[in-house]
């Protein structure tokens, strides 16, 4: 496994990339639009958001069924090579990704509820962190930790996991929102990675 740069390395060039991600995921969704749902639309996942998430995030928030989910081509962005995890994730199958309140979904799980309010639970990262904030974290996150236990994807399968298991209650968007914010005030690197 190559090494993890240290930290005001990769803070400098997550910064450098940010511009080229940004504009690539705005065409991304763009170019998708006509394909976006509403998530409401969507019988059984959208009830399943319904009672968790509030209105006006709902209405805001659009799901796009494919083939195979679009993932940033991070190398081509600015991303140096020989980065820990960038293959893996680059090369990875992806069930779902959220760019703010957009998400794709891969068509065989269109009508997942826990994969849902796992995406669901990217979209309220999105809009506590803002643009720049969320991918910067979820950068670091990757590099440091892989994908699957970066702390933003880490939060976003736990909720998933409590849906399924029918353990989810209350207010899961101000859950997010307070942890989200919470580590952010702790200035707590560990949380969203660059310990
Ligand atoms: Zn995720």
């Amino acid at each position: 496994m190559p090494k993890v740069p240290p930290l005001p390395d990769l803070v400098r060039l997550i910064g450098l990339a940010l511009p080229p991600v940004l504009g690539w995921i705005d065409e991304t969704v763009a170019a998708h639009a006509d394909a976006a749902v509403p998530v409401l639309d969507v019988p059984g996942a959208g009830a399943a958001a319904r009672a968790r998430f509030p209105d006006d995030l709902l209405a805001a928030a659009r799901v796009v069924p494919v083939d195979r989910v679009p993932l940033p081509p991070l190398s081509r962005l600015g991303f140096p090579p020989g980065l820990p995890h960038l293959d893996a994730f680059e090369g990875m199958a992806a069930d779902g990704v959220t760019y703010g309140d957009t998400f794709f979904v891969r068509r065989a799980r269109a009508d997942d509820p826990a994969l849902f309010i796992h995406e669901l639970v990217h979209v309220v990262q999105w809009r506590t962190l803002g643009r720049e904030g969320f991918l910067v974290a979820y950068a670091l996150g990757l590099l440091e930790h892989g994908y699957r236990a970066s702390p933003l994807e880490a939060m976003a399968f736990e909720i998933g996991e409590r849906l399924a298991r029918g353990e989810l209650q209350g207010d899961v968007a101000g859950e997010v929102a307070g942890r989200c914010r919470a580590a952010l005030g702790r200035g707590d690197p560990a949380a969203f990675g660059g310990a």
